[in-house]
């Protein structure tokens, strides 16, 4: 395949949640058109995209399928099985970001590994498969820690903290005894996030730091770029440019961190994909993350990422979708919604951006 993909070429995209609609819907803007491989029926993404293949992830006939018509697959989630990913490669289709960015966000234990080789600070955490390996891990730690799957969790489910050693075996008995990474807390005053791209030639654009606001795990609000973050801006960046190059990344990656009392950053996750703390660079920035992205996997040069004005974004969770029309009445604020029928609660239905006034 020759990069820059010229447009009228086929863009497959694993997953077909609202990450992949708005992926799709940047994609369509520049000429592309969008295959979207789900397992699930009516989903968002495959609603507004040129082809939807409704099947497992590892169907050999849907894999085939893609790798025969598209000339680049991505993914808009990162718990796609590696399995799916080596196929794709096996038949000669280029997949971005590569499968090792894949395996290494899939694991908590991997990633934060990966993370402090590359010279990047996080909290101290164990590798925790027994009873035994917490009890040594809050022995050496103490309490409190959190215990997390190392596979598998999302917007905090899979975790769980151990506030004193006597409750080790119930606490991992509650994330069902699997595989899991056991973490000091983080004592942070807030967090931050920073939405990073890389391109086919290794150019490297960064967004504004953002700062983010969860409630029980899931994401809420996020405010960007972040008040008073002149201090933390070059160790995030210096972080993100370490990441995407010791990975030899292609695309767009979400990156959460935590920023301690001290002014210290840390780690928290990456995400392989286009994320939920840069939906407001869709308002906010001439060229948003999901453009990006596709820019990215297509070889096309990386837009601009500065901020050209400041946004609140905010996720409209379960029921919450049901006040659009209040929302939508708002001259300040753009109404995204992803086509769910369903409200169940916490589920992510839609996100507006109010765009800030510049004195406030
Ligand atoms: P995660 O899914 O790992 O991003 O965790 C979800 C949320 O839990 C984070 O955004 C934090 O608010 C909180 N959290 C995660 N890890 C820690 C930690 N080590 N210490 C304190 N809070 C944490």
């Amino acid at each position: 395949m020759t990069f820059p993909l010229a447009p009228g070429a086929m863009i497959g995209i694993l997953g077909g949640g609202q990450l992949g609609r708005m992926l799709s819907l940047a994609a369509a803007r520049l000429g592309f058109d969008v295959t979207i491989l789900t397992p699930e029926a009516n989903a968002p993404a495959g609603r507004v995209s040129a082809r939807t293949l409704q099947a497992d992830y590892e169907d050999p006939a849907a894999l085939d399928e893609m790798a025969r018509t598209c000339a680049v697959v991505t993914f808009e989630f990162e718990n796609v099985p590696a399995a799916a990913v080596a196929h794709l490669m096996k038949k000669g289709v280029a997949v971005a970001p590569a499968a090792q960015a894949l395996a290494v966000s899939q694991d908590r234990l991997e990633e934060k590994r990966f993370a402090n080789a590359a010279g990047i600070a996080t909290v101290a955490f164990s590798a925790v498969d027994t009873v035994a390996d917490l009890n040594a891990a809050l022995a050496r730690m103490g309490a409190p820690l959190l215990l997390k799957t190392r596979r598998g969790g999302y917007d905090g489910k899979g975790q769980v903290w151990v506030r004193r050693p006597e409750d080790a075996a119930a606490a991992f008995a509650e994330i069902g005894e699997r595989p899991a990474i056991a973490e000091a807390p983080a004592d942070f005053r807030r967090e931050l996030a920073i939405i990073a791209a890389r391109g086919r030639s290794g150019e490297i654009a960064l967004y504004p730091l953002t700062e983010s606001h969860h409630e029980n795990g899931i994401l809420r609000r996020t405010t960007a770029p972040a008040r008073g973050a002149d201090k933390a801006l070059p160790e995030a960046e210096r972080m993100a440019v370490s990441l995407l190059t010791a990975l030899d990344y292609v695309g767009v990656m979400g990156i959460e961190l935590f920023e301690r009392d001290d002014g210290k950053l840390l780690l928290n996750e990456f995400a392989p994909r286009v994320h939920n703390t840069g939906h407001w660079t869709l308002d906010g920035c001439e060229v948003d993350q999901f453009e990006q992205h596709i820019r990215a996997v297509c070889g096309w040069p990386l837009g601009p990422t500065r901020a050209s004005r400041g946004v609140e974004m905010i996720n409209l969770l379960g029921e919450e979708v049901r006040a659009w029309p209040r929302y939508a009445a708002e001259p300040e604020t753009r109404v995204w919604l992803y086509g769910k029928s369903e409200a169940r609660p916490g589920r992510k239905m839609g996100h507006v951006n109010r765009m800030m006034r510049p004195e406030s």
